[in-house]
This record gives C-alpha cells, sequence and structure tokens, in this order.
C-alpha cells in the first residue's frame, strides 16, 4: 500500500470530463494539462529535500542537456509516469526522505481543513478545532462500504473497514486511538461510535438510543476540566460494540481503566472535579433540591469550589450545567437504569461532597495530644444521612482505627491529619466504586447473549512527560508502552508473515523493539510493578527505600537514577526519557481504604452502597499473551493473583492491563492517531515542532522507517512483466509472466537488493524510481 494517500494527487490528474475550451485540441490539451500538473508539482515541492532529489534525478539531468524548461522536464517526466501509471509515487517517493517531508504534507492538508492523512495503513487525525460539516449522515452515506481510496481520508474510512473487516471474515475487530491530551481521542471514538452504529442499522430503534447514550453517561462521571482540555477524559476507556454475523448492532460493552480517583478531593488550579457534581449540583439548585440532597445553597462544597466563588457564579449564570444534568437523567432513563438506582446514585454524589465538608479539630486534653473530633457536626450528619450510616459510626471509623495485636483489639485514636486523610480515602473510594459499578450496570443493561461478533474502541491517555511526573504517568505510560509493543507487532507481523508466505528471509525488518522495557516494567520478581508491590507491603519502606530497590535491580540502561535528586529515577521509554519523582509512590499503590470504613460503610442501608462495598467489583475472562511468565503464574497460582490484584494498584493495573491486551489481540487492529497541532486550541494554527513530537511518540515516524527499510512494493510477477518488459526484451517478445522473465528484467537493469518472493517481486521504494527512468529511456 501507499506510504502516503494519493487522493489529492489523483485529483489533481483526473481528466476533466469537459476541458475548457483553449483545450480542446488534443495535443495543447494534453500539453495544457501537463503544464498545469507540473506547475503544481513544483509549488508543492518547493524548498524541499525533494525538489534536489527530483532535479537531481538522471532523467532530469539528461533532459536539462537537451535545454528544455523545468516544467518541460518534469511535463515529461510526469507524462511518462502517468502513462505507465505511476504518477502517484512521484509524490510517494518524495514524501519517503525525511520527517520534515511529512510534517509539510500534514501541514498543508490541515491548511486546506484535511485533517485525516493515510500513512500506510494508520490514519492520522489532525484536531480541526473547529466543527467541520463533514460528519453529517450524508458523509456516513458516502463511506459506507466503499474501498477506502474512493474518498479522502476520514475516521468513518477507519469505523467502515473495521466494520466490513469484521461481517467479511467474521472476525472481532478493535481501532486503537491514541495520542496526548485535547488530540481529539475522545471526539474520534465518538464518530466511529456514531458511524458504526449507522452501519449496523438495528432495526431496533430504542436500542441505537441506548448506545449512543453511553458515551456521554460514562463521560459525565469520568470526564473533567483540565488546563489542556475542557472535556479531557480522566480514565482509559474500551468499547465494544456487539453486533450479530450479519452485521445488525446488537449491543455494548465498556472496561474503563486507571480513573483519576484524586480529582474528586483535589484539583490544580484552574481544574475542575468531574463534571457530574458540577451537573448535579447546578440542576438541583434550579430544580431548587438541594436541600433534599442536603447540599448547602450558598457556598458549593469544597470538592467542587477550590476557586471560592467562582463555581457558584458559572452556577447561576450559566445554565449549561443545569442543561447537562437533564442530559444525564435522559441518558440514565434511556439506559435503562431505574430510578431507585439514579436516586441513589445522586445520594452517594451528594454524601461524597458532605464527606468532602467533614473537618477535624484536634482535643487538647492532658492525656491525649494526637486526637481529633469533628466541629462541624452539620456535614458529618448530612454525609451521614446521605450515605444511610450512623453519624456516630462514621465519626468513629474517621478518627479512630483498630488494631488487632496478638488477639486483642485495640483502639487507636487518629491525629488531625490521618482523619483528614482517612476522611478523602473513603471519598475516593466511594467514587472509585460507584463508576466502576455505573460501568458494570450498564454493561448488564446493554448485553446480549446473541451477539457474536464486535469492534473495540481504545480510547486511553497518550505517553505523559510532564514536568513532575508521578505514579500516575508511570502507570500511563507503561500502558503507552505495552500498546506500542502491541503496535510494533502488528505492523511487523503482517510484513513477516507476507515475507513468510512467500518464503524470504525475514531478518531483513530491523525496527526498535521495546520489549526489553516491557520486561523491567512487568516482569516478576524483578520488575518495577513486581518491586514497587514488595517494597508496599514493607510497613517501614519509604518513597526512597523504594527508588533504592530500584536501582538495586534494575540493572539496565533504560533506567537511570540522577545523582543529587534523592527521590528521582529516570526511565528512557520508547518515546522519550521520563524523570519520575517517586514522592507519594507508596502510599498511591498503597490505596489503602481503612477497614473501619469499609466496615462502616457495609452497615449502609443503601441498598447500592452496600453493593460497592460488599464484593470486590472484579473483571472476568482474563487470557493472557505477551506475558507468558505472567500466564503461567496465573495459572499456577490463580487464588494468589485474584488476592494482589484487590492489594495494590501496581497489581490491579497490570491486571487490568493484561485484560485490555486479551481483548485487543484477538481482534483485527486499526490505528487511529491523533495530533494536536497547537496547545492554543487554535483552529488553522499548526506548530511544526508540536507535530513532530507527537509523530515521534507515537510511532508514526518508526512506522514511515519500518517502511522504508522493507520491501514497499510487492508486484506479482506477471503483473511485473507486463510493466517492465521492455527493459529485457523486444517489443514483438511475449515473455511469460513467471519468475525468469523477472530476473532477466532485474538482472538488465543492474538493481540490487531486490528479492523474489514465490509469486512476487520484492522492491524497495527507490527499485520503481530507477525502473521507471530506465523504461522512460527505452521507449
Ligand atoms: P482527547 O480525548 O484526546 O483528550 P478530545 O477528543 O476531548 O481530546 O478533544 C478535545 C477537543 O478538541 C474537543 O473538545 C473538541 O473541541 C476538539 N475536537 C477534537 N476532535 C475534533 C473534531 N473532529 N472536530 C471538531 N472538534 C474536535
Ligand atoms: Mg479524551
Amino acid at each position: 500500500p501507499p506510504l502516503f494517500d494519493m487522493h489529492p494527487v489523483k485529483t489533481l490528474f483526473k481528466i476533466p470530463r469537459n476541458p475548457p475550451p483553449t483545450l480542446l485540441h488534443p495535443e495543447k490539451w494534453c500539453r495544457g494539462f501537463n503544464h498545469f500538473i507540473s506547475q503544481c508539482l513544483i509549488k508543492d515541492f518547493e524548498k524541499r529535500p525533494s525538489v534536489t532529489h527530483l532535479l537531481e534525478h538522471p532523467f532530469i539531468r539528461q533532459a536539462h542537456g537537451k535545454d528544455m524548461s523545468l516544467q518541460k522536464q518534469l511535463a515529461d517526466l510526469i507524462q511518462a509516469q502517468e502513462q505507465l501509471g505511476f504518477i502517484a509515487k512521484i509524490r510517494y517517493c518524495a514524501l519517503y526522505y525525511s520527517a520534515d517531508t511529512i510534517i509539510h504534507q500534514l501541514q498543508k492538508r490541515y491548511a486546506d481543513l484535511q485533517i485525516y492523512t493515510y500513512v500506510g495503513d494508520i490514519l492520522i487525525a489532525l484536531n480541526p478545532f473547529q466543527n467541520l460539516s463533514i460528519y453529517s449522515p450524508q458523509f456516513s452515506k458516502l463511506y459506507h462500504g466503499v474501498k477506502r481510496s474512493s474518498n479522502p481520508p476520514h475516521i468513518f474510512a477507519s469505523a467502515d473497514a473495521a466494520y466490513q473487516g469484521m461481517v467479511t471474515f467474521s472476525k472481532d475487530q478493535c481501532i486503537i486511538i491514541s495520542g496526548e491530551s485535547g488530540a481529539g481521542k475522545t471526539e474520534s471514538a465518538h464518530l466511529i461510535v456514531q458511524h458504526l452504529t449507522f452501519l449496523g442499522k438495528a432495526n431496533n430503534r430504542a436500542l441505537r438510543e441506548k448506545i449512543l447514550q453511553v458515551n456521554p453517561l460514562v463521560e459525565a462521571f469520568g470526564n473533567a476540566c483540565t488546563a489542556i482540555n475542557d472535556n479531557s477524559s480522566r480514565f482509559g476507556k474500551y468499547l465494544e460494540m456487539m453486533f450479530t454475523p450479519t452485521g445488525a448492532v446488537m449491543g455494548a460493552k465498556i472496561s474503563e481503566y486507571l480513573l483519576e480517583k484524586s480529582r474528586v478531593i483535589k484539583q490544580a488550579v484552574g481544574e475542575k472535579n468531574f463534571h457530574i457534581f458540577y451537573y448535579i449540583y447546578a440542576g438541583l439548585f434550579h430544580q431548587k433540591k438541594l436541600s433534599e440532597y442536603r447540599l448547602p445553597e450558598k457556598k458549593p462544597p469544597r470538592y467542587i469550589d477550590n476557586e471560592t466563588g467562582r463555581v457558584m457564579q458559572d452556577i447561576i449564570t450559566k445554565d449549561s450545567y443545569g442543561r447537562q444534568f437533564e442530559a444525564i437523567q435522559h441518558c440514565f432513563r434511556i439506559i435503562g437504569f431505574t430510578d431507585e438506582e439514579v436516586h441513589s446514585v445522586y445520594k452517594i454524589l451528594a454524601g461524597i461532597l458532605n464527606t468532602g465538608n467533614i473537618e477535624f479539630a484536634a482535643i487538647s486534653s492532658q492525656h491525649q495530644t494526637d486526637k481529633s473530633e469533628v466541629p462541624n457536626a452539620e456535614a458529618l450528619d448530612n454525609a451521614a444521612a446521605l450515605l444511610s450510616i450512623g453519624s456516630e459510626e462514621l465519626q468513629e471509623a474517621l478518627t479512630s482505627h483498630c488494631v488487632v495485636t496478638r488477639g486483642e483489639t485495640i483502639i487507636r485514636t487518629n491525629t488531625v491529619d490521618k482523619a483528614a486523610d482517612v476522611r478523602d480515602a473513603m471519598s475516593k473510594a466511594l467514587y472509585g466504586r460507584l463508576f466502576s459499578w455505573i460501568v458494570n450496570r450498564i454493561n448488564t443493561l446493554l448485553h446480549n447473549a446473541e451477539s457474536r461478533m464486535n469492534v473495540g474502541i481504545l480510547d486511553i491517555f497518550g505517553f505523559e512527560n510532564f514536568t513532575r511526573n508521578s505514579f500516575e504517568q508511570l502507570c500511563i505510560n507503561i500502558a503507552n508502552e505495552q500498546i506500542q509493543f502491541y503496535f510494533n507487532q502488528h505492523i511487523f507481523a503482517l510484513e513477516q508473515m507476507e515475507y513468510q508466505n512467500e518464503g524470504i528471509d525475514a531478518t531483513t525488518v530491523e525496527y526498535e523493539d521495546n520489549r526489553p522495557l516491557l520486561d523491567m516494567f512487568l516482569q516478576k520478581p524483578m520488575g518495577v510493578l513486581s518491586l514497587l508491590d514488595e517494597e508496599s507491603r514493607f510497613p517501614q519502606a519509604t518513597d526512597l527505600t523504594l527508588v533504592d530497590k530500584f536501582e538495586d535491580n534494575l540493572r539496565c540502561k533504560y533506567f537511570w537514577r540522577p545523582k543529587r535528586v534523592e527521590l528521582c529515577f529516570g526511565i528512557q521509554h520508547y518515546a522519550g526519557k521520563v524523570l519520575y519523582d517517586a514522592y507519594g509512590f507508596l502510599e498511591k499503590n498503597r490505596d489503602t481504604l481503612p477497614a473501619d470504613i469499609v466496615v462502616v460503610l457495609r452497615t449502609s442501608e443503601n441498598k447500592l452502597l452496600q453493593q460497592l462495598f460488599s464484593s470486590p467489583l472484579t473483571k472476568t475472562g482474563i487470557s493472557l499473551l505477551y506475558f507468558q511468565i505472567d500466564t503461567m503464574e496465573m495459572m499456577r497460582h490463580p487464588e494468589e493473583t485474584t488476592n494482589m490484584k484487590r492489594q495494590t494498584v501496581a497489581s490491579y493495573f497490570r491486571y487490568s492491563l493484561m485484560d485490555l491486551l486479551s481483548k485487543m489481540v484477538v481482534g483485527q487492529p486499526h490505528f487511529v492517531r491523533c495530533i494536536k497541532p497547537n496547545d492554543d486550541r487554535e483552529a488553522l494554527k499548526f506548530s511544526q515542532e508540536r507535530v513532530l513530537v507527537q509523530l515521534r511518540y507515537t510511532g508514526i515516524l518508526e512506522t514511515v522507517k519500518i517502511r522504508q527499510q522493507g520491501y514497499s512494493h510487492r508486484i506479482l510477477f506477471e503483473e511485473f512483466v507486463k510493466r517492465y518488459y521492455y527493459l529485457a526484451f523486444k517489443a514483438h517478445q511475449t515473455p511469460l509472466g513467471s519468475r525468469e522473465s523477472c530476473i532477466a528484467i532485474l538482472e538488465k537493469s543492474k538493481l540490487d537488493n531486490w528479492v523474489l518472493g514465490k509469486t512476487k517481486v520484492f522492491l524497495k521504494y527507490y527499485h520503481i524510481e530507477q525502473l521507471n527512468l530506465f523504461l522512460r529511456e527505452v521507449i
């Protein structure tokens, strides 16, 4: 397949049906046409290294001697190529040379609002930062079941390819969307769902409606306003759309990964809590129902108002939050949640907000210095009432904890700071479990036992490298490392398979394998995650002993420890070097919720809440692929793994990563790489540096390299002979379309490095250029 989409070139060369009168004479017309082409091409190639290349081309140099104008030379070249059907390849060859040329191409297309471009099989999507009118049902129709080359590149084409692949080959498909925050992953995922729902036209309109409500509902709970993106997904999502064998949509299923629970209790300056909190606060405010949910009317709860006063102003003056609340109620209803369930959800959310308002003060008595109490009984009572638990029991659980020593239970008091930590841990746990419950509930409501096949859509955070990188970044980057590994595997697997089928030595393809890195992260017992878990089990361990442990055990070139910065360690990821700050790693990994809190919450009269804390929400259907070590271990000690995954964030993370992979690898993948053209969210603004960085992170440059190293042209013997027999045979000869004829042609042309498979000639991108040149000389 060509490296770049050729659509604009093709359009350029399409001969107009009604040529303008001045060009009507066939000869003149032809000249005029080619002149036009050469003009365009020259304009196009200006200031690029490839122009030099083109001019250095022996054909052009030879033509120079004959004193032809540049236009004429190019026109001739193009004409020759066009006659042979290789016209598009001129540009194609030029595009092979550098990252620069790729960026130029993307920039030029972006200026024309062509935000989509193919690089090989991968779709690049540039964020337009403006609404484009290319997603209407007319466009869905346009992209329905047609060849990719028939239309300009589009996200619908990727969705369509996945759908057609599923129906034609009865094979699950998965669309992997990657890119940094704000690049357009979530929008792309929506558009894919939209097109798939269109394609999988169920007669059942209700079902389609339901499926379309899934994303908005889940995102109200999982997305938030950040400094980078007003609707930033704070969790990873894998949405599977289920179909019958004939391609009718039947249901959907979501899996969620790594919800950023810490946002519930604290947000950075300029950022906000999860959307749902504002939606319900504003909705209840406008409906005058705040008191019913025991929410303060004058001053919004602390968890949602980190810049005092701002939120209330927004809530009163703008009614968008209120409308969103209506929309969410609609989503709940359409998907099939009962009123009772929705009411419970709101109560828990209001309970969390009230919990955040509980304060602690030290009780100063002569004997005890580290005891705390709740001075604002109102918040405590409200929280307890909303969570349907006793307020005294709640206070006890927040301000003290039980320790069992030698079979004896001792009650210890919590300091003010400790009590506040427990409170926040409870809020995070409540929200995290509520989120998982909503996702599971949607899955139950949209599950359909009859569906046979699915298209999965992965929308997960891209590689992150901030000024300060913590545990969360480590997890996200490991996930990306894993997805990149899968990407490489796939890109190569295809190449390799073709080579193998053709009996060609496959060792010729080389690429940067990130497997050693993955081993460093995930291996047991000496990988980063295992070491972290091990250290998390020692009560005396500190973040510093953790970094020491890393340093002692991770003896490989991908890990280093900078001098003089104690809690820091560096990792050379596939996408670049990242410095991590280990401060808080152990605490974040332990993510402990004191048993006292669990005990109290289990006594709740709210059925939903009881359910959230009675049994761990587990995921089923693990089958592991990459990590054979893991697979074997899991099979040997399934019970241990189950315990582990409940114990720490790292082990749960490892588990869900495996779970995700196991889903992905059974399907045929399609890759969508989202790119953010600028950091100001401005339409039509294209920063070359920013794009370059992302092309590197997302592995596009690697892919191009891979394609360059491999044999980009694979031509069947017969076809090859048909095209090039002039090079070795006389015009009247009719050579067989055989291996021998091919060898004759290739040897006569004095090319090196080509390979013959069983049925195809394998050529490098530059071979084609040369062959065409020779052909031009002979004709
Ligand atoms: P990500 O999920 O990668 O963080 P989003 O999908 O949330 O990014 O996109 C961020 C913002 O960019 C969106 O809110 C929207 O304003 C804009 N955007 C992204 N893709 C498109 C698109 N195809 N058309 C119009 N706007 C888009
Ligand atoms: Mg997103």
